[in-house]
């Protein structure tokens, strides 16, 4: 690449943002990165009927928490400002009536009922041929019968006939159209507010967009925009159209297959690294083998080149286990730190906020090879916590010790745990062990239940480890209130 390529992100803030939409920006801000371009985010916000509300703010958080940082645009005012198309009609509606004088566009008068009914009879007649508007031919009388309405036109495009539109698409390689399945497609509606389609074209030309990479379903909208560019007499950048995503059933995917909004996958507690490092596959590999990659890694190989055609599968299986790959690899302070702003964002329930920090990062290590979501902390870990536990539907697991009567089994281990002198995972096991031995109890039952007394759980992290981290006088404190538990139901 000999210039420095300025590519988009041009998002509609008409929903929330999900996984196709963020690898959109992820593929653009990597092609910038890897040739020392320029990354822009565009608002296209010239739909006002399709507006949702706080939609900008969710993208441009998405963008935030995934360290994808943009060049130009929404609180970064470049050269090319502004970067929402609304703050942007003069150039759109310059341009729409530079066309009309040129006879490459006509005004439309029709209501949205006329437009209904005339649609509806052009598709019983012509299946293959564009729409082309009755206004397309309006004389004089119907203008001035039209203005008498007040009625305020739209200005439609003249769509070229009897040519062919070819693409030469960096991922879809040559693609062509017959111009003649062009719809007279309106360019300026009556509102004053231009279409997408001639406002992407205007904004990519006057930010000068070198390539425009964008999903797969904006495909049939390019020859539209090239027969713009053709008849506005403007170069049209480079195009890559991305591949589908599709859901395991290999159909498109949407909400059914879980996919949500990416800030979803934030309070689902996954971490940023991970999602990029997941989202980059989708339609985009190194080589067949090398599946995790940190950004500055991708910034340095990622090329569209390596970009498939055929669409990509979203795995949730792959998106847990990267997770959770990402979550191994961290040290215990920065998992520790993780986990504490991820609970400041979406606070615990069963556990009061704040948490003191190096009574957390002792317990981390505890859990951390089998997390795969930072959600999943708060249950595992909640029992460390808490002031009293709740041993019902244990009853059966202690009455399971029926060589000894479970209290007493408590009572020994009580007075052990008063002996120990250092009070560490390694002396509780040793003391312990041979404590089961002389009360002649297979380990798997005692430590089940001393598990029991400590946790009020049947499964949790490793036992003496636990133990050591809650300190002798909490250990007892448990032990005693099992001891007075099974006392009421004995
Ligand atoms: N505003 C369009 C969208 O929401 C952008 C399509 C394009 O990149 O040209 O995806």
């Amino acid at each position: 690449m000999n210039t420095n390529p300025r590519v988009r992100y041009a998002p509609s803030p008409t929903g929330q943002p999900h996984i196709g939409n963020i690898r959109t920006a992820l593929f653009n801000w990597l092609f910038a990165k890897r040739y020392g371009g320029t990354f822009i985010i565009r608002i296209e916000d010239t739909d006002q009927t399709r507006m949702v509300p706080g939609a900008t703010e969710n993208i441009l958080e998405s963008l935030e928490w995934l360290g994808i940082n943009w060049d130009e645009g929404p609180s970064i005012e470049g050269p090319y400002k502004p970067y929402f198309q609304s703050k942007r009609l003069n150039l759109y509606q310059k341009a729409a009536y530079k066309l009309l004088n040129e006879g490459k566009a006509y005004y439309c008068y029709c209501n949205s009922e006329e437009l209904t009914r005339a649609r509806e009879v052009h598709a019983k007649h012509h299946s293959d041929i564009g729409y082309r508007d009755n206004c397309y031919n309006i004389g004089e009388d119907a203008i001035k019968r039209f203005e008498d309405q007040n009625r305020i036109p739209a200005i439609r495009f003249k769509s070229p006939t009897g040519t062919i539109i070819v693409l030469n698409d960096i991922v879809r390689g040559k693609v062509s159209w017959k111009s003649d399945i062009l719809d007279d497609f309106v360019i300026l509606k009556s509102d004053g507010f231009p279409t997408y389609h001639l406002a992407s074209v205007l904004d990519d030309t006057a930010m000068e967009i070198s390539h425009v990479f964008r999903a797969e379903e904006w495909l049939p909208s390019t020859p539209k925009h090239l027969a713009l560019y053709s008849s506005l007499e403007l170069d049209p950048p480079i195009f890559g159209h991305l591949p589908m995503i599709l859901g395991p059933d290999r159909s498109k995917l949407s909400k059914r297959h879980g996919a949500t909004s990416v800030l979803d996958y934030k309070e689902m507690g996954f971490i940023p690294q991970a999602l990029v490092n997941f989202i980059v596959l989708l339609g985009w590999s190194l080589d067949d083998k090398t599946e995790i990659f940190d950004s500055r890694q991708l910034s340095e190989v990622f090329s569209m080149d390596r970009v498939v055609k055929s669409g990509a599968i979203f795995n949730r299986e792959k998106l847990d286990w990267m997770n959770g790959y990402y979550i191994r690899q961290m040290s215990v302070e920065q998992l520790t730190d993780s986990i504490i702003s991820y609970w400041t964002d979406f606070p615990p329930e069963q556990i009061s906020m704040p948490i003191d920090h190096s009574f957390l990062s002792q317990i981390v290590p505890l859990v951390q090879e089998r997390l795969k979501t930072l959600a999943e902390v708060e249950d595992k870990i909640s029992f460390f916590v808490c002031d009293t536990l709740d041993y019902t539907s244990h009853e059966l697991a202690i009455e399971n010790i029926t060589e000894q009567e479970p209290t007493y089994v408590l009572q020994q281990t009580l007075t052990i745990i008063d002996q120990i002198s250092l009070f560490s995972r390694d002396s509780l096991e040793n003391k312990l062990r041979s404590l089961a031995e002389n009360l002649n109890l297979s380990p798997r039952k005692y430590f089940g239940m001393l598990r029991i007394a400590i946790t009020a759980r049947s499964v949790s992290p490793p036992l003496f480890e636990t133990m050591e981290v809650l300190g002798r006088g909490i250990c007892k404190d448990r032990i005693l209130s099992c001891i007075a538990w099974i006392e009421t139901f004995n």
